[in-house]
């Protein structure tokens, strides 16, 4: 199918964009990489009258890490993400996830602030600043606002955005836990996971487990953080009785959706295999094996 008929916009920079979003209100949508609302377009699942092209804002296709925290404009790539040098220095997890989206060619495209406005569960990148406890910053014609990535997801692909407003950049605390991985499965390389896992720790002088960060995606309407298991670990050491009583808490913790092609049971025990496997690869990691 074609998209139903729309006025193209391509705005110089953010001013010129906010000012367009504001003109043309519910009839306007933003577009960034396309790699979702261009499916979305051409099924007439979305019909906006102007479409806002982002791609020459380039004030927001920026990785820098700034005082305590890794800022990321909205416009800046998986692919980017998944070699920047800063990235890799100071949040691998964040580029390893990156690296693990769709295909070579949605990586060149995608961008991370596209992804957070899409808010899909099973989505890497959401899962990530969900679990790491980033800040979106979020910028309309009346100025910013600063909102966590877990209140900004509230549903499937519901988020806290008005009318009018851009999200502009994630921020990451730092630092994060020096132990990380990110796990995921799906059936066919490329397709969205079923269930992935997003981790990050750190261990005290004695090897017990501290700063615990677990994440799970596509086991609900949104990522969601563990808090809970995280608490449970805290002052543990990594072994494998931890590992094991963790993913099982974990997949205790959940409650995903049942569907004749993936059953609560199946997802359940995808979860638990993923964290066992997500410890077992950081420690490895560590290993160097
Ligand atoms: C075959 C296929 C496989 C895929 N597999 C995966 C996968 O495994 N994992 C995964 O996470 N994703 C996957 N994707 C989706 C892909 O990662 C997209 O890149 C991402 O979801 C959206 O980013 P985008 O820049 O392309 O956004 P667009 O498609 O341009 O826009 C998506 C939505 O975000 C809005 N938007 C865009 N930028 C902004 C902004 N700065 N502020 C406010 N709103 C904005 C748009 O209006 C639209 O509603 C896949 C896509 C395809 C086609």
């Amino acid at each position: 199918m074609k998209p139903a008929p729309f006025t193209y916009h391509r705005p110089a920079n953010l001013a010129e964009a906010l000012a367009l979003l504001r003109a043309h209100g519910p009839a306007a949508k933003p577009i960034a990489g396309g790699q979702s609302l261009g499916p979305m377009l051409n099924m007439r699942l979305a019909r906006p009258s102007h479409l806002v092209d982002l791609n020459d804002l380039i004030e927001l296709d920026r990785v820098r890490v700034k005082e305590n925290m890794l800022e990321i404009g909205a416009l800046t790539r998986h692919h980017r993400l998944a070699n920047a040098p800063e990235v890799q220095r100071s949040l691998p997890l964040l580029g390893a996830a990156a690296a693990s989206i769709g295909h070579y060619a949605i990586r060149q495209r995608g961008t991370i602030g596209g992804s957070l406005a899409h808010a899909d569960p099973a989505a890497q990148l959401p899962l990530i600043a969900v679990t790491l406890g980033a800040t979106l910053v979020i910028s309309g014609t009346a100025g910013a606002r600063e909102v966590p990535a877990s209140a900004f997801l509230q549903s499937i692909m519901t988020v806290d955005l008005r009318d009018g407003e851009l999200i502009t950049a994630l921020r990451f605390p730092l630092p994060v836990g020096d132990l990380w991985a990110f796990e995921a499965f799906s059936r066919r390389h490329g397709d969205f996971a079923l269930v992935s896992v997003a981790l990050s720790f750190a261990r005290d002088a004695e090897g017990k487990i501290i700063a615990l960060r677990l994440g799970l995606g596509g086991v609900d309407t949104v990522p969601l953080r563990l808090p809970e298991i995280e608490a449970r670990a805290q002052g543990r050491p990594a072994d494998e009785n931890t590992i094991r009583d963790l993913a099982a808490a974990s997949a205790a913790a959940i409650a995903p959706e049942d569907s004749e092609q993936v059953p609560v049971v199946y997802r359940r025990e995808l979860a638990e295999t993923l964290v066992i496997r997500a410890f077992q690869s950081a420690l490895n990691r560590e290993k160097g094996a």
